[in-house]
């Protein structure tokens, strides 16, 4: 009798405890869908400041920006954490066409973050095209050397998540001048990392390998890489030019910006919500990744404007230098092991301001078994994808401290349409997925703050 009137007490209070909080929930998500601001912030970031490339004056001013949107918005501390930041600069527009014959065609191309420049007056060579690594091993030296290399494997257009097709593609642009170079290549250009084809090159970063000479890299844009294929086919002898005088400046100081609500009962214990202020340089960084920084700061205006006060520490975190170095989310996590933080969860938006459809993780089974409880609280909102996933780039070194990494899953399929390119621009993001993107992750923050880990 008693164990049947402890399981009905039980029950009793579990469904209550479920109701508050779906209608707890439900507030959130009408004060973010109602009186959201992160739109307003984002427009702000796009439009008056724009680029935001690390080392760049308009990345100094995002931080000066976020840091008084945060003050004025009354959380209780405000501070920045000082970074070293690479700062590699592009220069002028670079320039490329196809040499075929006597016929010269203009293709859009950007150099690649962090590569070299041509020398001044271009660099003008045969061309020769793989698809892989292991296809230019084949090919070698003898097939290879003075010649450029045009990397064009695609972004595998069948996988249903985008990311997992960027995955499959994207060495090509970090590693593809090194390996090229290996065999004595004298420039890469490498298939622009999108889903569709058009005129848009996509930059990004790349890295030299040690002790391998630095050729210069640049990405061209997929009607680009398609026409040069078809021209390569008929004419193996045709040449390929490009010029770019980007270059690397000594490194700047920068900063990471951090906004917190103290915890009422376990201040110790802090849950972090974050995006990387730091974009290319070529459009605003609308989606790459304003979105992900003014949902963070939206989660907090939220709990505040609806009178939340959390057990434990809240802070929306706007990383630096997410692009070409990480050296913001790096910096993050050796302040927060060097000040012995305990940070429980971190989640970050960076896959951009669309619908959303869940969380991926990276953590224990345990941890995530303890997320996975709140499904039936998140369904109805459209988060059905949760589970064990990727969590984000800048989150990832607080990984080896424990914390729970939690990666925001918007839907992906526009994602590589803008990623890195010229209309990465505030038109691109729409409004109401924007907000249900920070009601999302404000909704996981809450539950993770009242029940713990
Ligand atoms: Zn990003």
């Amino acid at each position: 009798m008693k164990k049947i009137l402890f399981f009905l007490l039980f029950c009793a209070s579990s469904s209550f405890a479920q109701n508050a909080d779906s209608l707890q929930i439900r507030k959130i998500y009408d004060e973010i869908l109602t009186n959201g601001e992160c739109y307003k912030t984002l427009t702000y970031l796009c439009k008056t400041i724009g680029p935001r490339l690390s080392g760049s004056i308009g990345a100094a001013k995002a931080v000066q920006y976020t840091k008084k949107v945060m003050e004025d918005y009354g959380f209780q501390k405000v501070f920045l954490q000082d970074v070293m930041v690479p700062h590699w600069v592009r220069g002028v527009k670079e320039d490329a066409y196809i040499e075929n014959g006597k016929v010269k065609t203009k293709v859009p191309i950007v150099a690649l973050g962090g590569s070299v420049a041509t020398p001044t007056a271009g660099i003008k060579a045969e061309i020769i095209e793989v698809k892989s690594f292991e296809e230019l091993k084949t090919l070698g030296e003898a097939k290879v050397k003075g010649k450029i290399v045009l990397f064009n494997r695609p972004m595998d257009p069948t996988k249903i998540n985008t990311f997992e097709a960027y995955a499959g593609a994207v060495n090509q642009r970090g590693n593809g001048a090194s390996e090229a170079a290996k065999y004595g290549a004298v420039g890469a250009i490498v298939r622009s990392m999108t889903t569709l084809q058009d005129d848009n090159p996509h930059t990004g970063g790349m890295r030299y390998a040690p002790g391998i000479p630095m050729i210069p890299t640049a990405a061209i844009s997929t009607n680009g890489a398609n026409l040069l294929s078809k021209l390569l086919k008929e004419n193996p002898k045709l040449k390929f030019y490009f010029k770019q005088n980007c270059q690397t400046l000594a490194d700047a100081p920068s900063h990471n910006v951090v906004g917190e609500i103290r915890g009422t009962e376990k201040p110790d214990e802090i849950i972090v919500v974050g995006g990387h202020l730091d974009s290319w340089d070529l459009a605003e960084g609308a989606q790459d990744d304003g979105s992900g920084c003014v949902q963070a700061i939206e989660v907090l205006r939220a709990m505040n404007a609806l009178g939340i006060k959390p057990k434990r520490t809240i802070r929306a975190v706007m990383f630096m230098n997410e692009e070409n170095g990480l050296r913001g989310g790096t910096k993050y996590a050796d302040l927060a092991k060097q000040n012995g933080e305990n940070h429980i969860a971190a989640i970050e938006s960076d896959n951009g301001g669309f619908t959303p459809r869940g969380f991926g993780m990276v953590g224990t089974a345990k941890q995530i078994a303890k997320i996975e409880v709140y499904k039936n609280l998140l369904a109805p909102y459209g988060l059905a994808e949760i589970g064990r996933g990727s969590g984000g780039a800048d989150i990832g070194p607080l990984g080896n401290l424990g914390t729970l990494l939690i990666g925001f899953k918007p839907d992906s399929q526009r994602y590589f349409d803008f990623h890195h390119a010229q209309n990465d621009k505030l038109d691109a993001v729409n409004e109401r997925e924007l907000q249900l993107g920070a009601a999302s992750m404000a909704a996981l923050v809450y539950l993770i703050d009242k029940y713990g880990l």
